[in-house]
């Protein structure tokens, strides 16, 4: 058996992603720049994907931005906000702890630019709270930045609350969207959102692609100079067949969204009961308030990566966490920022379920999940010295 359960690092292509994208690469193959008809008919290609893709959040067409993915859809969003919070001599931004790097990295770098950085805490369950948002808003402060569903253990943030603060504050309110944007309905006027990332691949588009929405009004930036692509803030000529591809797998996505919901969470929700019943185990994140495909355990006294090595050999394709940190020795900074020891976050395991997944695969990981911690405990030194009570348990 061969089981994909790593949707949250990306998804397979829908036959109907691929099928626009073919025919667009075959027939409109124009520049969307050029003035003759086959250029012309790209453009229009072009602007009916906008249209579609807006739809599915509730925006204007103008309102949305293509760029290559969710990373760039973020950068550019921090960078407009924190470059026209500077001009009114505001260089506070607040975001949290568990971002993904695309937001965390670019934080980083504002930060040695002069720009101070609040980062709100996450708590136990994964969730930030709103009153701690509201209180850390400044004068000062000219972003707010909270993803809306985590990455790793799938958590979805109060984003309507969240944007309510914002909004009453005056404060632009950013959101990485790339985890729920196609598994979750959204409504950025009715949410509150003024800006928002997205990225193709986790919604079953091809990789390379995603968009930003950012609300009428605000200023944006380009990050590439160039032609007068975008509405001359994202210069280079669009990748067409990419768009096209994503505004298929998204209208699927949305059209297919309350089965797909309905099959996935009766599915997850079983195999966190079944993961529950392995000894010293725990479920991180809270257990309702998450993508209906995410779950993300952690294993008391084994080590995340030889988990992964062990499930592959068993036709299992997990992660230990983000595809971003794997190689790295360092434990999760979500997992850290919820509050797990460092030994406990090392062993930790990520299944993102996908609309095709079956009770029988979900079955199939229980039992092998079962067998290979087990395994991995009976040669570890971590797991006999809990065992003699030479170090507590934690979970
Ligand atoms: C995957 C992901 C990104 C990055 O998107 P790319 O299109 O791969 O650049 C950003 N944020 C979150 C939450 C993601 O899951």
């Amino acid at each position: 058996m061969r089981i994909y359960a790593d949707n949250a690092a990306t998804t397979r292509m829908s036959r109907s992603a691929i099928d626009a994208m073919v025919e667009c690469m075959e027939k409109e193959y124009g520049n969307p720049s050029s003035l003759y008809t086959l250029g012309q008919s790209a453009k229009e290609t072009l602007e009916r994907a906008r249209t579609q893709i807006a739809a599915v959040i509730g925006a204007d067409p103008k309102e949305i931005t293509f760029t290559s993915g969710g990373s760039e859809a973020d950068n550019q969003a921090i960078r407009s906000a924190a470059l026209a919070g500077r001009k009114a001599g505001k260089t506070h931004i607040i975001s949290t702890a568990f971002e993904h790097h695309a937001v965390l990295h670019t934080l980083k770098k504002l930060e040695t630019e002069g720009f101070e950085v609040t980062l709100l805490p996450v708590h136990e369950d994964g969730l930030v709270r709103p009153e701690e948002l509201e209180a850390a808003i400044r004068k000062d402060t000219c972003l707010v930045t909270v993803m809306y569903a985590n990455n790793e253990i799938g958590t979805v943030q109060p984003i309507t609350e969240l944007g309510a603060i914002c909004r009453a504050k005056g404060v632009p309110f950013h959101t990485d969207a790339v985890q729920a944007v196609g598994h979750l309905p959204i409504d950025v006027k009715a949410q509150n959102i003024d800006m928002l990332s997205a990225s193709a691949h986790k919604f079953h588009g091809p990789k390379g692609t995603g968009f930003l929405y950012v609300k009428k009004g605000l200023p944006l930036l380009n990050l590439i100079e160039g032609g007068a692509q975008e509405r001359g803030k994202r210069a280079g000529t669009e990748n067409v067949p990419g768009i096209v591809a994503m505004a298929a797998a998204l209208a699927e996505s949305a059209e297919n969204m309350e089965r797909n919901t309905a099959h996935l969470i009766p599915l997850r929700n079983r195999l966190i009961e079944g993961l529950k019943r392995i000894p010293h185990s725990a479920l991180n994140g809270d257990a309702v308030k998450r993508l209906p495909g995410n779950v993300n355990f952690c294993f008391e006294g084994i080590e995340g990566e030889s988990l992964l090595l062990l499930l592959d050999d068993r036709g299992i394709s997990a992660s230990s966490g983000s595809a971003c940190t794997s190689g790295s020795l360092d434990p999760s900074h979500v997992l850290l920022a919820i509050g797990r020891v460092h030994d406990v976050a090392h062993g930790s395991l990520r299944l993102t379920l996908g609309e095709d997944t079956t009770e029988e695969e979900v079955d199939y990981m229980i039992k092998n999940i079962t067998e290979v911690v087990e395994y991995l405990r009976s040669f570890s030194p971590v797991w006999r010295d809990l065992v003699s009570g030479k170090h507590p348990f934690i979970l």
